[in-house]
């Protein structure tokens, strides 16, 4: 089954868009800002919060950056305009990051502006490690002016503690996720189980240095693993949220609800959603294999 399923993850990128589409739908939600709000309602409905997250990829040109800047004023409006329990998460290499660092700090200036207006939080993800340092910095910057920014921090690589340690010094809002870029061994553990044990540290240091934490996952070791440090450490619901991306291990998802968690759901949408499916198929093979049931079931 193992052969199979990466035999399919390489035959998808050149099946036709319409059928990616197909089964790509339960991890996007659509490509415009309308079928999203519907796809967030209806998991508010269901009591999950959710950060909305337009797709896209690094940009280059300062047209591209202030398109990408609009979109995220877009959602910003949606989430008021509809009353949403929702916030914004947001790749600064869409606002131009790696290629005009003042323009990027501009626009995510502006962007958080009328996030700060309308009550509403902004997460930074977190990108490759080429990238770990400016966005960082632009946290920080950031922080230092607004009070409604967090940051993403991945603990698959070996700085990550001392991240938690200097960023906390202040009061801080992380996500903290495994990571999800193929990083060299100098600067990320790479073993699957030295991820988990360094995932489980971070974030005892960072609840107990007082920092609010989305625990982003679906690995049930890791659920179980948090659940029991916010017991030790004897926190309120109110501390911490666990976070998981849309369509993924919905039966985790609706258990760690039922055991009393707040969870958010992470909500991607847009005209890019061909390029993030493929890449979440990529991810995980065993998606490929219900990939290929949908397509012949239809
Ligand atoms: C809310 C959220 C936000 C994130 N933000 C960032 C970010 O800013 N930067 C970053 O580098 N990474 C981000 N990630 C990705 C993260 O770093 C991991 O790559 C990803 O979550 C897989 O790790 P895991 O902890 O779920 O454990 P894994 O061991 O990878 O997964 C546990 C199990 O969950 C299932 N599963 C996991 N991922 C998928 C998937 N995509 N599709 C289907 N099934 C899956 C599989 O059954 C797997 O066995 C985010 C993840 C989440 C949930």
């Amino acid at each position: 089954m193992k052969i199979l399923n990466s035999a399919l993850v390489n035959i998808i990128p050149i099946l036709p868009k319409s059928l990616v589409r197909v089964f790509a739908n339960k991890y996007i939600a659509g490509d415009n800002i309308g079928t999203a709000v519907e796809t967030v309602k209806n998991l508010n409905s269901k009591k999950f919060m959710v950060t909305m997250d337009v797709l896209g990829e690094s940009i280059s040109s300062k047209e591209e950056a202030i398109k990408s800047k609009d979109e995220q004023l877009e959602v910003l409006d949606a989430i008021s305009k509809n009353n949403l329990d929702s916030n914004l998460s947001i790749k600064l290499t869409m606002l131009g990051l790696k290629s005009d660092y003042a323009l990027c700090e501009n626009l995510f200036n502006e962007v958080l502006e009328k996030a700060k207006s309308l009550n509403i939080f902004v997460r930074i993800d977190m990108e490759e490690s080429a990238v770990t340092d400016i966005t960082i910095q632009m946290f920080e910057t950031m922080r230092k002016k607004f009070d409604n920014v967090g940051i993403v921090l991945q603990a698959y690589l070996r700085r990550t503690e001392q991240d938690v340690i200097r960023l906390s010094e202040q009061k801080v809002n992380f996500r903290i996720c495994k990571g999800i870029y193929i990083e060299p061994e100098e600067i990320a553990f790479k073993g699957y189980d030295e991820i988990r044990q360094n995932y489980l540290k971070v974030l005892k240091l960072a609840l107990e240095r007082g920092a609010y934490c989305g625990i982003a996952t679906h690995d049930e070791y890791l659920v179980e693993g948090a659940e029991k440090i916010v017991k030790e450490l004897g926190l309120t619901k109110q501390q911490y949220e666990f976070q998981m991306l849309l369509g993924v291990r919905e039966n985790l998802r609706d258990r760690i609800l039922n055991r009393g968690h707040r969870i958010r759901i992470y909500v991607p949408f847009g005209e890019r959603w061909y390029e993030y499916s493929i890449r979440r198929f990529q991810e995980n093979p065993n998606v490929a294999g219900q990939v290929l049931k949908s397509i012949f079931s239809r």
